[in-house]
């Protein structure tokens, strides 16, 4: 009998000794997503056989199944079949109203696994302060950036409400103004648009660049040229939306003779660490519905979709003008080439994030941002590529610059994420097909998030 003791006793010790070696594997508590293919936003190959640890809102640890232990106390959630992958990062929107239609956008976003998001442009000193205060981290709500009101040439693209000075002094003084609200962002619309000749100059740009980066902010530019792109680059930018393919024209569209950027373009693009979010759903979005209305069957897409915008979608009229337009072609074409400067300026290793004008009509919050990855894909670039440049790429372009601790599944990094029941890699759509949202390390209800008619 005393024997036996000292045996168990001896065995007692031994087993305490293995678990004090593995002391941090056993801190009690947390999720652990157990069996499912991780994704983890890096561009590491995907892990089969997956288990992610989350607790106090963070990844704990990701891994495969065998280097990855489950804490004792975790709660288990059997994730075979499904694959997790980071929570999407969208640095285009235009959040709309005041803070009750903001929350909606917000919810209609955490629903389709939307986490962080940069409104660019459109923001109010009310909606800043508002969005300052959600970018802080609460749950219901993703981590929202914001470039407050942008700047524009005075007579130029859609000027009403936006900043557009006429002296340097001027220009100054309302970088200023922005930055003083705390604004992460200056947004230039460097464009011809409505007309050519009333782009923002290249000195009043090199100003506007100059007094953000004093005051805090990153200069990023609505560019649709590459000469414009160079001169910003010389001045110190480094963000850009939309392409260097100046297809606007008549119609909606037209194909340029030479859409391909130069050598010299893309090199210094690279050498600067350039980042782009070429926004291409505020384009193709002018006909998607026209060519596939059956989409518009989705009830929860008809829930996030702009009422008026939606209404126009709904009429076969409407949608008949669109695809028997003579110019149609021509714009299907122009589009090509905007695809195609994606996969060039990707394929040359230079940053691409993803973005799509959320906000504006055609293009509804969450939702929009799985159709602009399979846009990505149809452009050329893989279904792995474009998770990588929808989530890890897109959190190294928000200040502080290269240091996100999110937009990645792995250890240390805040938990937002999605768990999706089919496969990406194999069907990028896949991403529409969500099981379950992580914000903050906390499950979204999402029953509760789409807007009642
Ligand atoms: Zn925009």
């Amino acid at each position: 009998m005393k024997r036996l003791s000292v045996l168990a006793l001896g065995i007692g010790v031994v087993a305490m000794g293995c678990v004090e070696a593995q002391a941090p594997v056993e801190e009690p508590g947390g999720i652990a997503l157990v069996g499912g293919q991780l994704i983890d936003g890096t561009g590491s190959d995907p892990v089969a056989d997956s288990v992610v640890v989350i607790r106090d809102g963070r990844i704990v640890s990701a891994g495969t199944r065998e280097a990855t232990p489950v804490p004792t106390g975790a709660e288990v959630i059997d994730a075979t079949g499904k694959t997790i992958i980071p929570g999407l990062v969208n640095l285009h929107v235009h959040y709309r109203g005041g803070p009750e239609a903001i929350e909606q956008q917000f919810r209609s976003q955490l629903y389709y696994g939307v986490t962080t998001a940069r409104s660019i442009g459109s923001d109010s000193p009310e909606a800043v302060a508002y969005l300052l205060e959600a970018n802080a981290g609460r749950p219901g709500a993703p981590r929202p950036y914001t470039a407050g009101i942008g700047f524009s040439h005075p007579n130029g693209f859609n000027a009403a409400g936006r900043n557009a000075p006429t002296t340097e002094e001027e220009a100054r003084a309302l970088v200023r103004a922005q930055t003083d609200l705390g604004v992460h962002f200056i947004k230039m619309w460097v464009t011809e648009m409505p007309e050519p000749g009333l782009q923002i100059t290249p000195e009043m740009r090199t100003v506007i660049v100059d007094e953000a980066i004093k005051n805090g902010a990153i200069p990023v530019a609505h560019i649709d040229g590459e000469e414009e792109g160079l001169q910003l680059m010389e001045a110190g930018g480094r963000d850009f939306l939309h392409t260097t393919v100046r297809t606007f024209g008549p119609g909606g569209g037209t194909p340029v003779d030479d859409p391909e950027p130069s050598a010299a373009f893309l090199q210094m693009a690279r050498d600067n660490g350039v980042g782009f979010t070429p926004t291409l759903s505020i384009i193709q979005n002018g006909w998607h519905f026209a060519e596939r209305p059956e989409l518009l069957n989705d009830p929860a897409l008809r829930a996030v979709f702009n009422p008026d915008a939606l209404a126009r979608w709904d009429d076969p009229e409407t949608r008949a003008a669109v695809v028997e337009d003579p110019a149609f072609a021509d714009r299907k074409a122009a589009f090509r080439q905007l695809q195609d400067f994606v996969k060039t300026i990707h394929d040359a290793g230079i940053k691409v994030a993803l973005g799509n004008d959320a906000g504006t009509p055609n293009v509804p919050f969450g939702w929009g941002m799985h159709h602009e990855m399979e846009l990505y894909v149809e452009a050329g670039l893989t279904p792995m590529q474009t998770i990588v440049a929808a989530t890890a790429t897109g959190a190294g372009m928000l200040p502080p610059v290269g240091q996100a601790d999110f937009g990645t599944l792995e250890a240390g990094k805040v938990a937002d994420l999605i768990v999706l029941n089919a496969d990406p890699l194999a069907d990028i759509r896949n991403t529409l097909e969500i099981d379950r949202v992580m914000r903050l390390g906390e499950w979204v209800d999402r029953e509760e998030l789409l807007p009642t008619p």
